[in-house]
């Protein structure tokens, strides 16, 4: 069995696009109230004095989008500096990367994933759900940046969507021709927008594959990473490319993470509710910090058994969080 020593932590559940397959316009979300929000100092208690003793070592920061949280480089600055700290790793959007990019590598960040759908403005702007000025150019420049400063590995996360960006992944598989860039396409997943997902279907990860594998070539290939994907190469080519299919593939045997969200729940399996523990409240009403390691330990036990069985519990038959809120 795989040691679980990789935590997924939501840093806001808000975010500054509105993702069609995420977090839609329009969308009923019920946001985590200011005050309900973990704040830094009882993050970094937890990560401290209840995660690291546990075993986590490798971390990464998501939301959400991260980079609004107005004190996400401190908290950056806090996890990078534990000595136990064996990764630390962001996933964001970039919209305001340009302006962050340096300040968080020197405060010790090193890796990052980016999401970038499509390289037309226009279906970019679609997917996202701008309807004013086109962000396109800023989230390019703040990915320029970002491999400028130095990050290593830099990967680009792609949700294909039919009839959306569908015709766009050769283009996109091709980014890693001449850069060090990493380019993961990643099965559309009914969460967040089921309607988008009954209407449009999904594209699995093999598809896609043989369309690059027709074109190029393709080998296996490796990049650094706490994932499930599976990564290849195009011959001669300087980054990978990297499939990740947890619609198509259960993975489940090779889990190694949890997810904290923003306002506390520590969550064991992406697409089931059973087991979460409430850190947030339990933290505030005082209860000693060698009992909640005592509850994480046992959900450690737990999860073998909670992956993906009885999925949506304790939902009407959809996903009750969001992928944005549950830090994806
Ligand atoms: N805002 C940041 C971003 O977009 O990179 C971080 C949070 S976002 C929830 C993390 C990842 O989840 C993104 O790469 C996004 O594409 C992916 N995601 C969100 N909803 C999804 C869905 N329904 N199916 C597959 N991936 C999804
Ligand atoms: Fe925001 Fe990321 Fe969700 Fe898009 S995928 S709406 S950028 S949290």
């Amino acid at each position: 069995m795989n040691p679980i020593d990789y935590l997924r932590i939501s840093l806001i559940d808000r975010c500054n696009f509105r993702c069609q397959y995420c977090m839609p316009e329009g969308a009923d979300l019920d946001y985590v109230l200011q005050q309900n929000l973990l704040t830094r100092d009882e993050l970094m208690l937890l990560v401290q004095e209840v995660f690291i003793p546990v075993g986590f070592t490798r971390f990464r920061l998501t939301g959400g989008e991260p980079l609004v949280r107005p004190d996400v480089v401190e908290i950056v600055r806090s996890i990078a500096s534990l000595p136990e700290t064996q990764d630390l790793a962001m996933t964001t959007n970039a919209f305001l990367l340009a302006d962050l990019a340096q300040e968080l590598y020197d405060a010790g960040l090193r890796r990052i994933n980016i999401s970038l759908d499509s390289l037309k403005p226009e279906v970019f702007d679609q997917i996202t759900g701008n309807r004013g000025r086109s962000r396109w150019q800023q989230v390019w420049n703040g990915i320029q940046t970002a491999y400028r400063v130095g990050f290593n590995p830099l990967k680009l996360n792609v949700v294909v969507i039919p009839g959306v960006n569908d015709d766009e992944v050769l283009d996109l598989a091709a980014l890693s021709l001449d850069r060090e860039w990493h380019i993961r396409f990643i099965e559309f997943m009914p969460i967040g927008n089921d309607g988008l997902f009954q209407d449009r279907g999904w594209i699995n990860s093999e598809t896609l594959r043989q369309q690059i594998q027709e074109k190029w070539g393709l080998t296996e290939g490796q990049v650094r990473g706490n994932g499930p994907a599976d990564v290849f190469q195009i011959p001669g080519a300087k980054g990978t490319l990297g499939f990740i299919s947890q619609m198509s593939e259960c993975f489940c045997d090779r889990c190694n993470r949890m997810r904290l969200s923003a306002d506390g729940w520590l969550r064991p399996c992406l697409l089931n509710e059973t087991g979460q523990i409430d850190l947030r409240t339990a933290l505030r009403s005082g209860i000693p910090l060698y009992e909640l390691r005592q509850q994480v330990r046992e959900l450690l036990m737990l999860k073998p058994d909670i992956n993906y069985k009885d999925r949506n519990s304790g939902t009407t038959g959809r996903y009750a969080r969001t992928m944005s809120q549950i830090g994806g």
